[in-house]
């Protein structure tokens, strides 16, 4: 507490030539990344007429939280003694909140939480309090106790900082891009591999559901509790995570008073404007009844950080205009520690952040109603950033209602301290914050009952579906194709004529096409893509069928095995896996992608192909065929909108000559996603 004394001298001082100025204000004697910062000595609930927010500027007070009042805008500031007085003769509403704040920490608790009241008078003094917020006065000696009594509560909280706020919207980080029209093909073919199984792997890693490999040791993360011994563990698995998909993760340490952690990040750097900067992600912390010892966190918010390293994992491979962040703050459950410290690092160094979309709890959905909350508030560049997420749900058909809040918007999650230093940002969470309608909000949130099993995966697909969407939009994607492999070999069809399933009579009987996938203007045509059920998939009766298989995943917990593996008996063999689907005739786009791992140990004879045939089993196009050994999952991509108005059947097949030496090929998330304007 007393440094943090010493540094508020320079920032008082300086405070009103910063508000005049629009300048940033950083302290030289400020430690890097901490974000305590110093309140003056009243604390003050100050409402400048209707329109005129610049009064605030030649005020004597250092204005630190906007807050929405009914009918118009509060801010909480701190002021000199005897500012009152002025301050009411400047024409400004005010409350006069605090007379000393000396030896206080101040806290937001969210008004509409259980127990929120009964916990405000058991630690301490409210000043100030609304239907939305209440604002504690804590005696600091007793701040780390009520912490870890907030932390056993369903409740979200934000400390008040002594730092000044941004007044207005910062130059040139702005949001003037507003994608509109028609669908991107490109952008539409990467949303049906957003699945299910890979966002739940991950929330089921992180919510202990299962053990995980952190830096080389086996371990189950019970919590993710910020004091905890194991948020090192949590962080480095995110760290983890990004690096394995070719990422380079930073870690940025952040600090509060005698509290420190980290915050990760990661870039997809963008190859036409790289300093311009769209951030995506959640906090990784988490908390519970039980906070040091089982805290899930499977909502709250493993959810986000899973959809934040699913858009990783697919991004990743693509180009853009912008760069693309991915950021896991820590600290979040305390007050946003780690992002107020991250957003008051990028203000200071002059970062151009277009925008930060803060996924928070996009795993709940009690109702089925596939209702969502974005919270822009009520700056024009996080209004357009809600908007530009809500056109991007409804051209990709993700299938969410979504509700924008702006005069209502909650502050309780890391996208406020964006909004504080004056950068475009949003909230994405579940139907979780009453307004005149009753929220749907996880009643486990906070509790060791926050797991996997209570996650609504369809409504977290969906969720990241559309938020892959926006960033792929907003960052400019701007290749149209990564095909890995490249097909190795452009076979005729003379020269294929064994590629006929061998009984296509008993093949013919179940060649319907199920949609499978989203409602609106895309859909995915394949059924059972991801191999997870029993159905869709035709095996060609042959000496080595084909099969799904648990062997080889690439989510969930089945693919399917074509060709013949080291360790079963070789044959001369055609083994084989194939659907029929009808291509609308009025496809945009229709693209087909799937994850193969193909092995060989034949150099010559055998081959691996993947083909698109006739409903009668003449070729129409070889998509690929050679004879590879992949060390990992591959992405194929195959551009099919020419084919559109036909009738194909997609065929993946080995062959096998049956001299000893075996070859296979796995498949998984096989999509064919087509786009109707
Ligand atoms: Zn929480």
């Amino acid at each position: 507490m007393v440094l943090r004394r010493l540094y508020t001298v320079v920032g008082i001082l300086i405070l009103g030539m910063a508000l005049l100025g629009g300048l940033q204000l950083v302290t030289s004697s400020t430690p890097a990344g901490d974000i305590s910062g110093t309140l003056g000595r009243q604390l003050l609930l100050v409402s400048p007429p209707s329109g005129q927010v610049q009064l605030l500027a030649t005020l004597p007070v250092t204005v630190h939280v906007q807050i929405a009042l009914t009918n118009t805008t509060g801010f909480i500031a701190s002021a000199q003694p005897a500012a009152y007085a002025s301050v009411r003769a400047s024409g400004a509403d005010a409350l006069l909140l605090d007379s000393d704040t000396r030896n206080k920490v101040y806290y937001f608790l969210d008004a509409q939480a259980k127990n929120a009241h009964l916990l405000a008078d058991r630690w301490g003094t409210t000043v100030y309090s609304d239907d939305r917020q209440i604002l504690l006065a804590i005696p600091a000696a007793r701040e780390r106790s009520f912490l870890d009594a907030v932390a056993q509560n369903p409740i979200h909280i934000e400390l008040l900082t002594g730092k000044p706020l941004y007044l207005g919207e910062r130059a040139g980080t702005t949001v003037p891009k507003t994608v509109t029209g028609e669908a991107n093909a490109a952008v539409a073919s990467l949303l049906s591999l957003v699945t299910p199984d890979r966002l739940s792997a991950i929330i089921a890693d992180l919510s202990g559901n299962r053990s995980v490999s952190i830096n080389g040791r086996t371990l189950t993360l019970f919590t993710r509790y910020t004091f905890s011994k194991q948020i090192g563990d949590a962080t480095s698995y995110v760290r983890q995570a990004l690096a394995r998909l070719g990422l380079s993760p930073q870690d940025v340490p952040w600090s509060y008073g005698r509290y420190s952690g980290v915050n990760i990040i990661a870039d997809i750097r963008g190859r036409s404007n790289p300093d311009r900067i769209w951030l995506i992600g959640g906090h990784v912390d988490d908390t519970s009844q039980t906070p040091y010892t089982r805290a899930p966190g499977a909502d709250d918010n493993a959810s986000g950080i899973a959809s934040m390293l699913v858009i990783a994992d697919i991004l990743r491979q693509h180009q853009f205009q912008d760069t693309i962040r991915f950021v896991a703050f820590s600290g979040e459950e305390q007050g946003m520690w780690g992002s107020k410290s991250y957003a008051g690092r990028l203000a200071a160094s002059g970062a151009q952040i277009a925008g930060y979309i803060d996924l928070d709890m996009i795993g709940w959905d009690g109702d089925n109603d596939h209702r969502v909350e974005l919270h822009s508030g009520t700056r024009q560049s996080s209004i357009v950033l809600a908007n530009a997420f809500a056109a991007a749900n409804a051209r990709y058909g993700s299938g969410l209602i979504i509700e924008i809040k702006q005069g209502t918007a909650s502050r309780f999650s890391d996208h406020s301290s964006f909004w504080d230093v004056g950068y475009p940002a949003i909230l994405a969470i579940e139907d979780f914050f009453a307004d005149g309608r009753a929220a749907d909000r996880n009643p486990r949130y906070h509790n060791s009952g926050d797991l996997l099993a209570n996650v609504r995966l369809d409504y977290v697909t969906r969720y990241t579906q559309a938020a892959l969407a926006t960033i792929a939009e907003l960052a400019g994607l701007t290749d149209t194709q990564t095909a890995t492999p490249t097909p190795t070999s452009t076979a005729s069809l003379q020269a294929t004529p064994t590629a006929r399933p061998p009984s296509p009579s008993t093949a013919t009987a179940t060649l319907t096409p199920t949609p499978a996938g989203g409602t609106g203007t895309c859909r995915d045509l394949m059924a059972n893509g991801n191999m997870e059920a029993a159905f869709g998939w035709t095996f060609g009766r042959t000496a080595r069928p084909a099969s799904y298989t648990d062997a080889a995943v690439f989510a969930g917990n089945h693919g399917l095995r074509t060709g013949i593996e080291p360790w079963t008996l070789d044959r001369r063999s055609h083994s084989s896996a194939y659907q029929s689907v009808a291509i609308p005739q009025d496809a945009a786009s229709a693209l087909l992608t799937a994850q193969i791992r193909r092995g060989t140990g034949d150099g010559t004879g055998d081959y691996q192909e993947i083909l698109l045939l006739t409903p009668g089993y003449r070729l129409v196009r070889t998509l690929y065929r050679g004879l590879a050994n992949d060390a990992d999952w591959q992405t194929v991509r195959y551009d099919l909108t020419s084919l559109a108005g036909q009738t194909v059947v997609v065929y993946f097949n080995v062959y096998n000559d049956g001299d000893g030496r075996r070859t296979w090929m796995y498949a998984d998330d096989v999509h064919l996603s087509v786009c109707i304007p």
